[in-house]
């Protein structure tokens, strides 16, 4: 295990290769444990700083995608509403009970959406932490 470590001294190593070169033996068992150390090591022990930043990238990235689909989700939202607004203003005319309703009835569904948005927003920021531990 030393020798596969790297934590021999020179004297070691090379009197340990030349032990090597003619006992069958312990290559054998050299070549088993650095197997096993391949394997173990591959699973437990993928290094720790890309890791790091393939999170750190993948936390940055998503984080960035998100709010610019929030960005223009709003844009898009606030552009139709005023559009709608200013066509309704024009054509709505004289006030009547249907009209009163529709008006109403949209600004309920305008609430009800922003309220939904802002839930969505609240839940995004509260999942902060998948991002960071994944
Ligand atoms: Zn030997």
């Amino acid at each position: 295990m030393r020798y596969l470590d790297g934590e021999m001294t020179e004297a070691e190593r090379t009197g340990f290769e030349k032990h090597l070169e003619d006992c069958d033996q312990c290559r054998r068992a050299l070549e088993e444990m650095r197997a096993l150390r391949c394997l173990t090591g591959s699973v437990a022990m993928k290094d720790p700083t890309d890791r790091f930043w393939e999170d750190y990238w993948k936390s940055v990235y998503r984080r960035i995608e998100r709010k610019t689909a929030w960005i223009m989700i709003v844009i898009g939202a606030v552009m139709l509403l005023v559009y709608e607004m200013s066509r309704f203003v024009r054509f709505f005319g004289e006030i009547t009970v249907e009209k009163t309703a529709a008006v109403i009835l949209g600004v309920g569904f305008a609430l009800l959406l922003v309220s939904v948005i802002r839930e969505r927003a609240h839940q995004y920021k509260t999942d902060r932490y998948k991002d960071i531990q994944r």
